[in-house]
């Protein structure tokens, strides 16, 4: 199974010049490729094809002489990348390629030829090792890197390793979990987690700068110091807030055979306009994914209920339907059996016992841990890093 360390590395002046260097060749060839396929497809409707732009390179490598400092592997993956891109858009689930811009986040991959040494990284070109915090150790085989460099100057190393799958001891627990809205989530069990002090303080803070930033001069020297700062807090939120999603979900599996969550309605997450409720659903898909891997990783399983099953709705002692239930409504009594209803804690339940229908009959609760989940997609685990950096896009 394919999954993603990251770390965050601490270049030398030199090792940064080197590094921004290696990621704007990636993003110079990228950007030209896409001009040219963008000029050709929209000239003659001719698409993008992977061999055919590859063999661009070479040309490319003569026009540009800087290009010949380049380590040649990551300029090849930087036209997979957006080989990928164009497959996405002709799929229809993503739109036409944009150019890559510098003041995004930016990587570069290098598949071969690199060498990790304890708590350092060796990459074909450069002749110092960089050094990078390792928080934790590599297990697994390792496949692939890549370095990130986001917004604020920071870069981050990727490790894609092929881990043995490691099935935990059998618990025969089955715990059903739905998104809160005053906290993070609520179990079937009762709990209810809340979102976690620091991130929120972050957060707060977070708001307090952008309503700082409106009353400031665009462009002048305090507002460029103020967005930088912006910069920074944004991905401290988005570092807390995956530092606690990784936490709560390693929890959750190790405690549980089955775990059930409600599936998320894609179409009613685009068409939301709810700056706090997007967030909300940013991090609970986030979190959906984190248990999709630790689940397929630990042997465990994860069932996902469809989003219109009305969870909230159904009165978890007698089945009655409440059509009346608002968002607001925390608390609510079913007319028809009288029981009282906290409406998180009740929507946890009715997800228990939908979930447990899907497991009913194909398996029985032994077998859980022994089945192979193929709910996730191999990808999941490299598309996570992506995720992660994506919310600053
Ligand atoms: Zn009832």
């Amino acid at each position: 199974m394919l999954y993603v360390y990251r770390f965050r590395l601490y270049p030398k002046k030199e090792q940064v010049e080197f590094l921004n260097r290696q990621i704007g060749h990636c993003r110079f060839v990228y950007n030209k490729l896409l001009e040219i396929a963008k000029n050709n497809y929209e000239a003659e409707g001719k698409k993008w094809n992977y061999y055919e732009y590859k063999k661009l390179l070479p040309k490319l490598k003569e026009e540009f002489s800087f290009l010949k400092e380049a380590n040649s592997q990551s300029l090849q993956e930087a036209v997979r990348w957006l080989d990928r891109a164009f497959k996405n858009f002709f799929k229809g689930i993503a739109g036409f390629p944009k150019f890559k811009n510098k003041k995004r986040v930016n990587s570069v991959s290098i598949p071969q030829h690199f060498r990790i040494e304890g708590d350092r990284i060796k990459i074909p070109k450069l002749k110092t090792p960089i050094k990078f915090k390792k928080h934790r150790d590599i297990e697994g085989k390792i496949k692939s890197i890549s370095i990130t460099k986001l917004p604020s100057g920071r870069f981050y190393l990727n490790i894609l390793v092929d881990r043995e799958i490691e099935p935990l001891p059998e618990t025969g627990r089955v715990v059903a979990i739905d998104v809160g809205l005053t906290h993070f989530c609520t179990l079937s069990t009762g709990e209810k987690v809340e979102n976690p002090r620091n991130l929120l303080k972050t957060e707060e803070k977070l708001k307090k700068l952008q309503r700082k930033l409106s009353r400031k001069v665009k462009g002048s020297n305090k507002y460029l110091k103020l967005q930088g700062k912006i910069v920074k807090l944004h991905e401290k939120v988005v570092n807390q807030g995956n530092d606690f999603l990784h936490k709560l979900s390693k929890r959750i599996i190790g405690d549980n055979q089955a775990v059930i969550v409600e599936d998320l309605n894609v179409k009613g997450l685009l068409k939301n306009s709810n700056l706090a409720k997007h967030i909300t659903d940013a991090s609970w898909r986030r979190f959906i994914s984190y248990l999709e891997y630790k689940a397929k990783l630990y042997g465990r399983k994860l069932i996902k209920v469809s989003p219109f099953y009305p969870s909230s709705k159904l009165c978890s002692r007698c089945g009655y339907k409440n059509e009346n239930l608002k968002l607001s409504d925390r608390k609510w009594k079913c007319p028809n059996c009288g029981e009282e209803h906290d409406r998180d804690y009740n929507a946890t339940l009715n997800l228990l016992k939908e979930g447990l229908k899907i497991l009913k009959g194909s398996l029985t609760l032994r077998a859980v841990g022994l089945e192979r989940p193929e709910l996730t997609p191999v990808e999941s685990a490299v598309a996570l890093v992506e995720a992660g950096s994506s919310s600053f896009q």
